[in-house]
Order: structure tokens, then sequence, then C-alpha cells
């Protein structure tokens, strides 16, 4: 009997940032996406490897997969997860490790644009839709699910590609019109699947993002939903079934490390991601606490640069000019996951997130105490202008040969002025998040700018020649692709046109 006990696996539950007294299983909160309350789902404890890093250094990117998300989704079989992860990380990956590095200079990219939307959303959201299907079945969920998904150009694609043609699913999609890359953009509206929705909506990711989270506390809303046989979930990184998988890489990054003899193991390294949303340098944080030996988690923002204010004065100050840059997934100025740190940092004090919270929905900023600032000791923050994103593409190029997309430029260019400024010389993973295929433009132009008169589709074939890499798959389905998704909405009609997309009638 005791001996059973023993060996049972410990079941993880999930709290929401804005109440203390109510948990959920992995799946529950996979399903929900966003709790009730309006926050988000977050694990009660965030729990240590169980392996080695002796045996991570031979594993697998499924392999390891496995090893860090049945730490964290308890109630998933391990049969199940497997096979979750075996359809996730396949083909649509155009190379066999998944996430490869690549070692420029002193630094180690860390690429995870190699699935079939060339953008690391595509990390969590191909195992996404089989995380949410097994939970489904296993919670005896019999009505269609609805994802309901803001995006800032790539989750969207991501989120559609993964999603199409799952049986039990629907999936809608709001993008800012004049907010994403061309390439993104093309890459959405030309989206088969009969279960897909895409609209643009008049304004900007924020407007998105706060209408979709306004629809899921929507009750009015949920009993129609309910009554058509529909309920909502989210493929948006505030759906804890999105940062799970993100952890992955940060654990596979550092045995490859450790493997190919870059890196002793137990040695220290420093992480740059350039940010948006907050997610996948959460991830990282995630990762870390997970026993992953990271020192410094540097978070790049571009212009828009709130989360740098942030950690340098503790004031998260919303109210300012939204700014359209080159790197438009970064173009954010609420970020969601922030809310996780700030939960985490106020000691899992619900009561005192709830209050931030309201602040920034209220008044647009709130200020952290002193307390929760010295918590933050783990993180830098660094910002990149265009000027500066635009040289550091250029420059690397040119000592190099390595052509890098305007996000991951973001990074390299805050990687090099803290390691200037601080003297820090710890190796350094810098997280490339996005093809530059992805903003061929902006990129060709960076580095040679009378390219700035061609169209973008002409600078493919240039974009080869320099790079080296082969022109994606992604990119040659879009060349001819029919448009299928015209759709388009003012920020107050989101609810009318999901209304009208799922046939609700009031
Ligand atoms: C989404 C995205 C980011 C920002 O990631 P967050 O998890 O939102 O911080 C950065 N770069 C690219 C290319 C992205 O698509």
């Amino acid at each position: 009997m005791n001996y059973t006990n023993s060996k049972k696996k410990k079941n993880l539950l999930y709290k929401s940032t804005r109440n203390a007294e109510k948990t959920v299983t992995a799946s529950e909160a996979i399903l929900k996406g966003l709790a009730e309350d309006g926050g988000l789902f977050v694990p009660a404890e965030i729990p240590k490897l169980d392996v080695t890093m002796e045996e991570l250094k031979d594993m697998s990117y499924q392999e390891t997969a496995y090893a860090v998300m049945k730490q964290f989704l308890t109630d998933f079989t391990e049969e199940e997860l497997k096979y979750c992860i075996d359809r996730a990380y396949d083909e649509k990956f155009d190379t066999e490790t998944i996430a490869p590095l690549a070692k420029v200079g002193d630094t180690y990219y860390l690429e995870l644009f190699h699935g079939a939307t060339i953008a690391f959303k595509d990390m969590a959201l191909s195992i996404l839709p089989h995380l949410l299907t097994t939970a489904a079945k296993n919670n005896n969920v019999t009505k269609d699910i609805v994802i309901l998904t803001a995006t800032s150009g790539d989750t969207g694609k991501a989120a559609l590609a993964g999603f199409a043609d799952v049986p039990g699913t629907r999936i809608i999609v709001f993008y800012p019109k004049d907010g994403v890359s061309r390439v993104q953009e093309l890459q959405m509206v030309t989206q088969k699947g009969k279960n897909t929705s895409v609209v643009a909506i008049h304004g900007n990711f924020d407007n998105a993002q706060s209408g979709v989270k306004a629809l899921f506390e929507d009750k009015e809303l949920e009993r129609e939903l309910n009554t058509a046989g529909y309920q909502f979930s989210s493929a948006n990184s505030i759906n804890i079934g999105r940062l799970v998988p993100q952890i992955v890489y940060y654990v596979y990054a550092y045995a490859k490390l450790v493997q190919n003899g870059e890196i002793k193991t137990g040695e220290q390294i420093n992480v740059t991601v350039p940010t948006g949303n907050f997610g996948n340098i959460l991830a990282a944080y995630y990762a870390k606490q997970m026993g992953v030996p990271i020192d410094k988690l540097i978070c790049a923002s571009n212009e828009n640069k709130v989360l740098f204010d942030f950690f340098r004065t503790g004031e998260y100050d919303r109210n300012r000019e939204f700014i359209l840059t080159s790197s438009p997934s970064m173009d954010i100025l609420i970020s969601s996951n922030l809310e996780r740190l700030i939960y985490s940092i106020a000691g899992q004090d619900a009561e005192k997130n709830t209050e931030l919270m309201r602040q920034l929905k209220e008044e647009g900023c709130y200020k952290i105490t002193a307390e929760m600032r010295k918590k933050l000791n783990d993180f830098e923050g660094g910002y990149a202008t265009e000027e500066e994103t635009k040289t550091e593409i250029c420059e690397t190029y040119r000592s190099t040969g390595y052509v890098m997309d305007t996000h991951t430029a973001v990074a390299a260019h805050v990687c090099r002025t803290y390691r200037e400024k601080t003297g820090d010389n710890k190796k350094m993973l810098v997280i490339s998040t996005a093809s530059p295929y992805k903003f061929t433009k902006s990129v060709m132009t960076a580095i040679d700018e009378t390219n700035n008169t061609m169209e973008e589709s002409a600078l493919f074939d240039g974009l080869k020649k320099i790079s080296g890499m082969e022109i994606p798959d992604a990119i040659e389905e879009i060349r001819n692709a029919e448009i299928l998704h015209t759709g388009e909405c003012g920020v107050d009609k989101m609810k009318e046109t999901v209304r009208k997309i799922l046939g609700i009638e009031v």
C-alpha cells in the first residue's frame, strides 16, 4: 500500500492569479485558457526537473519535451503526452533537431523558426491542439471548442495551421489591420480549413487582445455559446498550454551546449529574449526555476519599451504612444504574461495582484513595492530603436554572413549593449524568434537601402542568395495562394462578429 502511494505521481494543480481559493487540473486550465475571474492560470509551484543533465544531453527534442512537460501536465498519461509530442514535433519542422543552435561569433542563437509558419509560435502551437483535444476528451467535453485568438502577427497563423480542420474545434483570429507584415497578413488570409475565420480589426494588437479578453469574461456571450453548443478557449500565451511547451527549448538548448562541449554542466549562462507579451521570457524564468543554470534573463524590447521602463523603475505605464515598428510581433503595450510574474513576486498573493491589474485596466499604470522589486534581480531590461535594429542586421551580416530577422536583431542589440555595460561575459543564448523570410523587406532594406523600392516578393530570391537559406515552404505557399478571408471589423464590433461567425442569433 505504502509503496504504491509513494510511487504515485504528484498531481500538480493550477490557480488563478486573481483567486486564492480555487484550483483546477492542468487539463482544465488548458481547456479554459483564461480563469473566470479574468486571471491567468499558474502552477501552484514550479516543479523541478527529475532527470540529470547527463541524461538530458543525449535526449532528442521529443524526449526532452516529455521530461519537461510531464512535470507540469500531471493529469495526462505518459501515452497521451507522448502521442501529442510525436504529432507536434515531426516533419512539419525542416530540421530533425527541431530547435537548432547557431554559433555566431561568441553568441549562440537558438533558432525557433523551423516549424510550419517560420516563427517561434510553432514551438507551442504545434502541440496545443493535441493537448486541447486530449484535455477535452478526458474532461468529457461534448461542446465544440472555439479558439478565440488575438495576434500581433505570428500567433494567428501558427494557431490557424495547428487547428485547421481539427474535429470539434473552430478558430477565430483577430489581427490589427495595419499592424502586421505583408507576409504575416498573407499567411493568415490564405488559410484553408472549414473551421477557420480571420478578421482584421481597425485597431492595434492591444485593442485586439483586450477585446478578446473581454469576450472571455462576457457572461451573456458565454450563455449564448453554451446554448449553441460551443465553449471558448484560447491559443494566446495566456493559455498555460502555450507556456509549458516553451520551457522545453530552454532545457534542450542548455543540454545541447553541454553536449557540444561549449559549457560545463552547471555553468551559468545568460539568455536574451525578444519580448512582446512576456510569454517566451517567462518560460525561460520557469526553466530556471526547474533547475536550468540560467543567471540573467535579459528582456529585449523595441521602441514600445514599457518593459524596459518597468524593470528600470518598478512602474508599469502603458499610457504612451503605440509605435508601429519593423518588429510588429513585439508591438505591444500590455504584456499579458507579466501578470504571472507580478503574482509570483507578490508572494502568490492573488489579492495584491488583482488590485494592480485593476489599476492597469482603469488607469493604465501601476507601481510595485520595493520588496517586490528586489525579487526581479534575475531580470534585466533593454531596448533597440529602429535604427539600432537595422544596424544590427546589417553589421552582423557584413561581419559574419549570418542573416537574422528584425525581432532577433532587437535581442542581438540588447545582448551586445548588456555585455558592454556590465562586462558580464557568461555564455549567451539569444532567442531567434522568426525566419528572416517572414520580414524579408525590412531585412533586405537593412542590408541595402536601395532594396526599399522593390516588391517584397522579388526580394525572396535576393535573400536566398545572401543567406544561403532555402526559401521555406511557408513562403512558397503564399506566393500564389488564393485570398480566402476578407473580413474586417471595428474594435467595438468584435462580439457581433463572433456571433455572426458562429451563427448565433440574438
Ligand atoms: C510573438 C513573438 C515575439 C514575442 O514573444 P512573447 O512571448 O509575446 O514575448 C517575438 N518575436 C516574434 C517573431 C514573435 O512572433
